[in-house]
Formats: C-alpha cells, sequence, structure tokens
C-alpha cells in the first residue's frame, strides 16, 4: 500500500478548498451561540437594559455576519476547481447541477481532502 504524495500546489488548493467548506458552514455554528446571546439579553432586560441593548446588537451583528460570510464563501466553494486536474471539485461528471453536492474527493481525478492529514 502506498501513500498518494500531495505536491506543494495540490497542499495549499486542498487546504484552501477545506477552508471554505468550514466557512460555509458558519451560520450552522453562529446561529445557536446568537440565539443563546438573544435569551441571555433578553433575561438582563430588567436589570440592566444598556446590557441587554449591547447583546442584542451583538446576536444581530453575530447572526447577520455569519450569513454573509456562509453565503460568499458558498458561493466560492462551489465554484472552486481542484489544485490537481483544474476542473470543478464539487461537480458531477456529465451533470450540470453537480455542483449542489458537497464531496470530499474531486469527482473527476479523485484528489481527497483526506490526504491533508
Ligand atoms: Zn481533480
Amino acid at each position: 500500500m502506498s501513500a498518494e504524495v500531495l505536491t506543494s500546489d495540490e497542499k495549499l488548493g486542498l487546504e484552501r478548498i477545506r477552508r471554505l467548506s468550514r466557512l460555509a458552514g458558519a451560520p450552522w455554528l453562529a446561529f445557536p451561540l446568537s440565539f443563546v446571546l438573544s435569551v441571555v439579553a433578553l433575561s438582563l432586560r430588567r436589570f440592566s437594559p444598556g446590557v441587554t441593548l449591547a447583546l442584542g446588537a451583538l446576536a444581530v451583528a453575530l447572526a447577520v455576519g455569519s450569513v454573509i460570510v456562509g453565503i460568499v464563501s458558498s458561493i466560492r466553494y462551489h465554484a472552486v476547481r481542484c489544485p490537481r486536474c483544474d476542473q470543478q471539485f464539487l461537480q458531477l461528471p456529465g451533470s450540470r447541477f453537480g455542483f449542489l453536492w458537497p464531496t470530499k474527493a474531486c469527482r473527476k481525478c479523485g484528489l481527497s481532502l483526506k490526504l491533508l492529514r
């Protein structure tokens, strides 16, 4: 069993794909945190209206910011090209809509994100 060797360009390309994939999921982490901040802010409204306002503004900024980061990263993630074969990393061969399904390996040449370990 031989280990596949990555060139430095392939490694950088795969790291970029993994980073974009994680950023595209930013709302999944930020929305629950924003919800918790909102609940804490509302529970403090009788004792400290200023803190409630600040936490509420932080919750809204966190939610809106994560949506913007998620949308931009998702668009870039779905258009990303494979660092080895220069084809779209996520696109199914022969399918115009294949880019909608994320994958851990290039659909054309099989270059896998698992090689980054
Ligand atoms: Zn490829």
